[in-house]
């Protein structure tokens, strides 16, 4: 399987982690779309939300856990952040393993301009 954040996760591919524990990875978004862009990944490959199985949901929630984690780590709790999921198409996803932005650090205006 040729999967980019697969690939990140088994660090065959270089990437500035930021939190990790048993189920759940975190680093660096390589673009970064705000003061604090962090790309939040389940470990096990699941392609796409739509992918998501009766079993993945515990995972997609130690996932939420992670990024209110790291939001603290960050010092933007309180100043409040944004979680995106890309899932298809007409949401521009790209890179087809489950992913949440964590974008913060800056007001973000409106989710879509
Ligand atoms: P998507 O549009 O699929 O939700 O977002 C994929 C994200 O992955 C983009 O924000 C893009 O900047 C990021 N990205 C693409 N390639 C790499 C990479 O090699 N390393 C890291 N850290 N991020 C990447
Ligand atoms: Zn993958």
């Amino acid at each position: 399987m040729d999967c980019l954040f697969c690939k990140i996760r088994d660090g065959q591919i270089p990437s500035k982690q930021v939190y990790e524990d048993e189920q759940v990875l975190a680093f660096h978004d390589i673009q970064p779309a705000a003061p604090v862009h962090i790309l939040i990944i389940p470990k096990k490959h699941i392609a796409s939300m739509k992918d998501a199985g009766e079993e993945d949901w515990a995972l997609i929630g130690s996932v939420h856990k992670a990024a209110q984690q790291i939001a603290r780590d960050f010092g933007i709790e309180e100043s409040g952040y944004r979680l995106i999921n890309n899932c298809g198409p007409d949401s521009g996803q790209v890179v087809f393993h489950i992913h949440y932005h964590l974008l913060g650090g800056t007001n973000l205006g409106p989710l879509v301009a």
